[in-house]
């Protein structure tokens, strides 16, 4: 992780895998999604910002969790909501 503008990104070690495919708050709500990204601080997988619910970004700003990865088959990604950073991997 080599993105000197972040330091969020800069201090992710290993990224975190999503544990499970789905978006745990929209399984519990029984809503849908359409991408998954992995919070790097705590591991919760939660869907993005084109889903309806838009619960990865509501998860970091609430819970001010900055780093998400992509949980999307074949993506590589780091993405930091504050400083709106991104670093593929
Ligand atoms: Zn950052
Ligand atoms: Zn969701
Ligand atoms: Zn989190």
């Amino acid at each position: 992780m080599t993105d000197s503008s972040c330091p969020h990104i800069a201090a992710v070690k290993k990224v975190t895998a999503p544990k499970k495919r789905e978006c745990e708050t929209c399984v519990k709500i029984g809503s849908n999604w359409v991408h998954l990204r992995t919070c790097q601080t705590c591991g919760a997988t939660l869907c993005c910002d084109s889903s309806p619910n838009q619960h990865a970004s509501k998860h970091a700003r609430s819970a001010h969790h900055p780093v998400i990865a992509s949980a999307e088959p074949g993506e590589r990604w780091l993405y930091c909501y504050p400083d709106d950073a991104f670093a593929e991997y």
